[in-house]
């Protein structure tokens, strides 16, 4: 039966134990005796060996998206004369493990701060690779990215020349740079906007591109290596990019008067499903749509298309990623509905919430989420899954239908939080960072691990021991 209180997109399931194909990483699947597995582990006994909340990646779902993904820009650009580069966007989520995986694949990474930085570089991953991001990069960032030998640095402002052509100077090496252009497209899950310019703080305008263009040739110690436009995140359609494509190209032609531009940066962004609801658009789509876009400009303009970056994060990691959690409390709270009837929502909260994933409190992000230690024929019933921590907004998934004897002690996944869960988790209410484990092949790893709460008691240069 439907509930009053549930948004129109979100029906009961004629199963509540089923795992929504395309939401849920490839290896997950439930055990005959109805246990979720991921790549063949059980978590059940992930959880007593890590705990809970835990952060669980599908090593081979992450492997096999960065693989994909750079084979259908490969194929997209082929088709069109001219090759790809794909980046990974770290900031979904970095560890030196990830970095290997994506580099295996082929991929380069992009960083936006020196901790990021120091991340790929302990990964070992070739500095060429590397790309650097930020319209406020520290004068550290900058001396290791250009000490280090990083393929790019994208210059966000007028400023940052002047910036990073002296620290190049200073280190007698000649720095390969990108020029972001705030393209006054701005594309978000299902719309896209296209103005004039965008009210924001990141790229230079489209106009003064060219002054600033001449400005980076006139410095021997800077390289010119294209223009680079990021359009927005969780993009479902592929308008957005071909507009951004059409407007990046024009600018791109008329720069190629001055001097070579060997490559133009279209950024990341690319939708993923977070609830059976979501359908975004295959990267092999994209891929072929942005190409397509691409080839018209290029013919309209009469130049030849440059090689073409991209930078997905959480196409890439989010799907590979579910988070598993503890139920504690069950509660039903009865609420007037519009039309005036009452009705009622059962409150499932777990140990975890905003501290793991703060994306539905900070974005109303929507998530899905399965009983994952048995499987029930219970009736379903419209739940929200609550955090634990002392805010109302501390919701982990809004809406969603479970069976309706969820209770304390039931292990609950959410899936497809592999990207921006734990790169945004905080210490809120002092509470631990969750561990990271990947899984592969019937087998777990550690690959970031948790906090203490002696860990946090550390950082307190006060905090007696109870002893003293
Ligand atoms: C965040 C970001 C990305 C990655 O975005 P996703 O939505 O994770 O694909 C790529 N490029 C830039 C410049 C970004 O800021």
């Amino acid at each position: 039966m439907s509930n009053p209180l549930a948004p129109g997109w979100l029906a009961p399931p004629a199963d509540a134990n089923a795992l929504a194909p395309g939401v849920w990483s490839m290896g997950a699947v439930r055990a005959s005796d109805g246990v979720l597995t991921i790549a063949g582990v059980d978590v059940e006994a992930l959880a007593a060996k890590y705990g809970t909340p835990l952060y669980i990646v599908d090593e081979a779902d992450a492997r096999s998206r960065a693989a994909s993904t750079r084979t259908a820009f490969d194929v997209a650009l082929a088709a069109i004369g001219s090759s790809a580069r794909v980046y990974y966007a770290g900031k979904a989520f970095l560890c030196t493990e990830v970095v290997r995986w994506v580099a295996d694949a082929g991929l380069g990474v992009d960083v936006a701060s020196a901790g990021e930085l120091a991340v790929a570089l302990a990964a070992g991953i070739d500095p060429a690779r590397i790309g650097v991001h930020g319209n406020n990069k520290s004068g550290a960032l900058i001396d290791r990215a250009v000490a280090a030998g990083v393929g790019s640095i994208v210059i966000d402002s007028e400023l940052e020349i002047e910036r990073i052509a002296a620290t190049a100077q200073l280190q007698r090496t000649r720095q390969r740079v990108r020029l972001r252009i705030n393209s006054g497209i701005h594309a978000s899950t299902h719309e896209y906007l296209a103005t004039a310019h965008e009210d924001q703080k990141f790229g230079v305008p489209i106009e003064s591109a060219p002054r600033l263009v001449a400005a980076i040739r006139a410095s021997e110690h800077l390289e010119f290596l294209g223009l680079h436009s990021h359009i927005g995140s969780q993009i479902f359609e592929a308008e957005g990019f071909a507009e951004a494509a059409n407007r990046l190209m024009a600018l791109h032609a008329e720069l190629l008067d001055g001097g070579p531009v060997p490559e133009l940066n279209l950024g990341g962004g690319f939708g993923i499903a977070y609830t059976a609801a979501d359908d975004p658009l295959p990267i092999a789509e994209i891929a072929r749509r942005m190409a397509g876009a691409l080839a018209r400009a290029a013919a309209a303009f009469d130049i030849p298309v440059p090689v073409i970056a991209v930078e997905p994060g959480r196409s890439i990691i989010g799907p590979a990623g579910t988070t598993l959690y503890r139920v504690g409390m069950v509660k039903p709270v009865t609420v007037d509905t519009a039309d005036g009837e009452r009705a009622t929502r059962l409150y499932v909260s777990v140990d975890g919430g905003m501290s793991d994933n703060v994306r539905p409190s900070l974005y109303r992000a929507e998530y899905s989420a399965r009983i994952a230690s048995r499987t029930s024929d219970a009736d379903p019933v419209l739940v929200r899954v609550a955090g634990m921590h002392c805010e109302a907004g501390d919701i982990v998934v809004r809406h969603e239908y479970l069976p309706g004897d969820v209770a304390p002690g039931d292990l609950l996944a959410v899936p497809a939080t592999g990207a921006y869960g734990w790169a945004m988790a905080s210490n809120y209410n002092w509470v631990p960072r969750p561990p990271v484990v990947a899984v592969l092949a019937g087998a777990s790893r550690l690959i970031v691990r948790g906090e203490s709460i002696d860990d946090l008691l550390a950082r307190d240069p006060g905090a007696r021991s109870p002893r003293d």
